[in-house]
């Protein structure tokens, strides 16, 4: 690749940003920088219908959570900004002006009732109606009408928007990295508006003159734009400028792999399709987001960049400098990605094994009230011990509270099990071997109670499970010697006296 590869991430403004566009931001992402290129964000506002407040701030949130941010775009000038469309606003009617001008496009004076009327008019006879070569002369535009009759109306201020004229009987030619060659009947196409009545660009228009002047070099979105390539194609080539490469990437599918995956999908399986929790403006409705569910940004860029990639081999687990160097659009594939809520579960079960024990220990922290005076470095050992078994920050409490409080009661039917006629008696032993012990660690704690156990001749349960059950509340938990070792002698005394004397 001769020239520099810069690429764009482009969302509209307009609710929160599906786990769906946040794949799309990272192989832009992924494929920037393998190339050396640039990652530019541009928010493409034009629809002001659909803005909701809030929702560019959360996209920016988002890229820096997953840890890829932009090169370029909102907040971070560069030297083809403004990044916003809304503010790049005055700039797209010359464009669509000259389309009208080489008779690419025209003037559709069409009012809103009309064309609803002919909307239902062909539905009531089981047709669907377009806008295009096949009926354009007989609408209200500036290629059925006289010149004089144009002026007049433009003249008058009569509301118009600006059509795209889709050529009859061609055969385009697109390109698609991914998909390949595709081949299209231009006699399909409609006549898609490019200009709005209100000022304002359609998407078509403002999207690909940006990319135009951004100097776009690979558009790499969502599957759902395939359906838009062919005008895009037709633009570029209208006003007279080179194409980009593009690259539609596979649509996310449910866990059933059968449909697009939903925000419904998630409620009702219990997964997030946002990266970050998101409150509507309007509503108050919540929606979790991966990074409140406990999810660490790398596990989520991890299940993302397997998500209609992979890389050719049995590798799963990619730290992100792994995923540039190994990304490679042409192992991108076509058919859907299966969302699988279970992976994304694994993939955090990883991660977590690679945090820092003191990072983790500071989220715990300020998880329970229980730890607030508990010293740090205490908590970063139980932590040491136990995230082995853990998935979420959240499993934490579950896997360690006997760390920091003793157990208030004893599973039923683990006391069944354990607790028998002479556990007492072997209780009284093992804490007079404790009271004994001056060397407290691990090691002598180990072979201490192994070796009174052998000698003794007694069945390794009989004494290790009261013991656990005593120290726990439950048949659960890392080593026993570890738990006595970490909550100390007094404390080991203190919970095997309390169960000798319940017994
Ligand atoms: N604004 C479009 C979106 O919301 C951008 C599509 C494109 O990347 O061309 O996804």
């Amino acid at each position: 690749m001769t020239e520099n590869v810069r690429v764009r991430f482009a969302p509209s403004p307009t609710g929160p940003l599906h786990i769906g566009g946040v794949r799309t931001a990272l192989f832009n992402y992924l494929f920037a920088k393998k190339h050396g290129g640039d990652f530019i964000l541009r928010i493409e506002d034009t629809d002001q219908n659909r803005y909701v407040e809030g929702a560019e701030q959360y996209i920016i949130d988002s890229l820096n959570w997953c840890g890829i941010p932009f090169d370029e775009g909102v907040s971070k000038p560069g030297d083809f900004g403004p990044y916003r469309q809304s503010e790049r606003k005055q700039l797209y009617k010359q464009y669509a002006d000259n389309l009208v001008a080489s008779g690419n496009a025209y003037y559709a004076f069409d009012t809103a009732e009309s064309l609803d009327f002919h909307r239902k008019d062909h539905e009531a006879k089981g047709k669907t109606f377009i806008y295009n070569w096949h009926n354009r002369l007989k609408l209200n535009n500036s290629l059925a009408l006289s010149a004089e009759e144009v002026k007049e109306k433009l003249d008058g201020g009569e509301d118009y928007v600006i059509r795209f004229k889709s050529p009859q009987d061609e055969t385009l030619h697109l390109k698609d990295i991914i998909r390949g060659d595709i081949k299209i009947d231009t006699n399909i196409l409609d006549d898609k508006v490019l200009f709005k009545s209100d000022g304002m660009p359609t998407y078509h228009l403002a999207n690909i003159v940006d990319d135009h002047l951004m100097k776009i070099t690979h558009v790499i979105r969502g599957e759902e734009w395939l359906p838009s390539l062919a005008l895009h194609y037709q633009l570029y080539n209208a006003l007279g400028w080179d194409t980009p490469e593009f690259a539609h990437l596979p649509l996310i599918l449910k866990p059933t792999g059968k449909g697009k995956l939903s925000k419904r999908d998630g409620d009702k399986l219990g997964f997030p399709v946002f990266p970050l929790e998101w409150t509507d403006p309007k509503t108050n409705d919540v929606s979790r987001g991966y990074k409140e569910d406990g999810y660490f940004p790398e596990a989520m860029v991890n299940f993302l960049a397997f998500l209609g990639w992979n890389p050719g081999t049995e590798q799963e687990i990619f730290s992100l400098e792994e995923l540039i160097n190994s990304f490679d659009l042409g192992r991108v594939n076509k058919s859907g990605a299966r969302f699988d809520p279970d992976k994304t579960k694994w993939f955090n079960h990883h991660y977590m094994q690679e945090q820092d024990n003191d990072t983790l220990a500071n989220s715990f922290k300020k998880q329970r009230s229980e730890l607030e005076d508990i010293d740090i470095n205490y908590i970063s050992m139980v932590i040491g011990l136990i995230k082995e078994r853990a998935t979420f920050i959240s499993d934490f409490w579950d896997l360690s509270h006997f760390f920091f409080v003793a157990p208030s009661s004893y599973d039923e039917k683990a006391s069944k099990k354990a607790f028998k006629d002479g556990t007492a008696a072997i209780l009284t032993e093992v804490l007079t071997l404790v009271n004994n012990m001056e060397d407290f660690t691990v090691s002598t704690l180990t072979s201490a109670i192994k070796g009174w156990i052998t000698s003794n001749n007694i069945g390794f349960g009989k004494v290790m499970m009261p013991l656990r059950l005593a120290l726990v509340g439950a048949l659960q938990g890392p080593d026993v010697f570890d738990i006595m070792f970490m909550i100390g002698k007094n404390e080991t005394v203190k919970r095997l006296e309390k169960v000798v004397a319940s017994l």
